[in-house]
């Protein structure tokens, strides 16, 4: 069969071709793009405590926020960062991480704001309220538990400490 005979014969059959509409997609679990919602963040250390080739950086300032810095670049996907976060903060996207042209286009750097104690003013990253909801299982939990979680720790102590008086001096009434 000559090379004319082969193109008559494949013109008349369906193109094998996948479109980009029948991209396969992307297993449930698939480990892609990594997102950081600044917004569940308490810059408590974990992702960069267990990221082996130091793709996360964290920088508390002394001012009203930190930094939580990311190295697409560095990171291998390994997902322990995903794994460990307490509050949820980051996921991994069903697609595949971005080529970029740059090396610092693969950085991403979030400010996370602080908050102040309600008490004392102290600066303070409380527990998100969507955390507390899974720690408590409840809305209504969460709601209660969240006038705790907005102060410092040291209001936190005292205000342990007054109703373990209050109790106390109570029972013995
Ligand atoms: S992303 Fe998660 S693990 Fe990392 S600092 Fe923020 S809250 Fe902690
Ligand atoms: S996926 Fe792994 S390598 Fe990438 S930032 Fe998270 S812990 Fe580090």
């Amino acid at each position: 069969m000559n090379i004319l005979q082969i193109i008559f014969k494949n013109a008349g059959k369906q193109s094998r071709t996948r479109k980009p509409v029948d991209r396969v997609p992307f297993p449930v679990d698939f480990r892609g793009e990594l997102t950081h919602d600044a917004l569940q963040c308490t810059l408590c250390g974990t992702c960069t405590y267990v990221c082996s080739p130091a793709a996360i950086e964290i920088t508390r300032d002394e001012g009203d926020m930190g930094y939580w810095d990311y190295d697409a670049g560095r990171c291998t996907f390994c997902g322990r960062c995903v794994e460990y976060c307490p509050t949820k903060a980051l996921t991994f996207l069903q697609n595949s991480a971005p080529i970029v042209s740059m090396r610092s286009l693969e950085r991403t750097s979030h400010v996370v704001e602080y908050q102040h104690c309600t008490r004392c003013g102290a600066t303070i990253i409380p527990i998100p309220h969507e955390t507390l909801i899974r720690l408590y299982h409840s809305e209504e939990a969460a709601k209660k538990a969240t006038e705790v979680h907005n102060l410092c720790e040291k209001c936190r102590n005292r205000l342990h400490s007054q109703i373990l008086k209050s109790g106390i001096s109570g029972s013995k009434d």
